[in-house]
């Protein structure tokens, strides 16, 4: 959907709203068999369909054929996740690499990490990779994956649930898109910068590595869309803003230290 029509929905009232999303819906609905409960879907609803996307993606994407990267990638998921408050923790964890150039990583409702191994060139140390998982992982914590999906569910997510509920065609492309694709808000970015540093500090990673991280972003050549690089802050912002946030992550990543918290993933 793109951005004027975006704003024309943002301006519409209420009952106009409402009656767009019914017209939007009409066919999606009856293809998933779901029609009164796309109006606005419960968070159950979305984290049902989310894993019917998560099986699809390890279905038709590439799993990379390395062992080493499969593993490196979940000892950093898991010593983020091990600071994640009980509820989040007691997910159903899973944490996948496929083989994409994309520099790129989700988290999904329910737990579901997909690592794109193209994010190994610019993620190319565990405290960068740290500070990339944080800042998924505070996406979903902070209700921004859930609130995502809702904002574009009178549109394109909510035809690519129905895809990937009815096993229709284009589910590839189709589900990367909800996964990865739709932007989140710059308040949202902000946030998951901030909660994400906060995260890696908690678990052991310097978080001066999230500045060496944004700076190899900014200078890689990206040409397909990222989560990373087409997101409103820019990359001066965005360090900007990590910067004067610096000093309490600092102090947590200390104390962490102090307190024996020394992780050990490696490649
Ligand atoms: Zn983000």
């Amino acid at each position: 959907m793109d951005a004027h029509v975006i704003q024309r929905m943002k301006s519409m009232t209420l009952f106009g709203r409402t009656k767009a999303l019914i017209a939007g819906c009409v066919a999606v609905c009856v293809l998933a068999g779901t029609a009164h409960a796309q109006l606005f879907m419960t968070k159950k609803e979305i984290e049902r369909q989310t894993r019917v996307q998560w099986l699809t993606m390890k279905r038709s994407l590439p799993i990379h054929p390395s062992k080493r990267y499969q593993r490196y990638a979940y000892c950093v998921a898991h010593q983020i996740i091990n600071v994640l408050d009980d509820d989040f923790q007691a997910l159903d964890w899973e944490v996948i690499v496929f083989d994409d150039p994309a520099a790129n990583a989700s988290v999904l409702p329910g737990g579901k990490i997909a690592v794109y191994s193209g994010i190994f060139d610019v993620a190319d140390t565990p405290a960068a990779l740290a500070a990339v998982l944080g800042h998924e992982t505070a996406h979903l914590t902070q209700n921004h994956v859930i609130e995502r999906v809702r904002a574009n569910s009178g549109t394109n997510a909510l035809v690519i649930l129905g895809n990937a509920a009815t096993g229709l065609g284009g589910m590839i492309g189709a589900g990367t898109e909800l996964g990865l694709m739709l932007p989140y808000q710059r308040k949202q970015e902000s946030e998951a910068d901030l909660v994400g540093m906060h995260y890696m500090a908690e678990a052991g990673y310097d978080p001066r590595a999230t500045l060496y991280l944004w700076r190899n972003m900014a200078d890689r050549d990206e040409t397909r869309p990222s989560e990373f690089v087409s997101t409103h802050p820019s990359p001066d912002t965005r360090m900007a803003d990590l910067a004067s946030n610096l000093a309490p992550a600092l102090i947590e990543y200390n104390a962490a230290v102090e307190a024996g918290v020394r992780p050990n993933c490696s490649l």
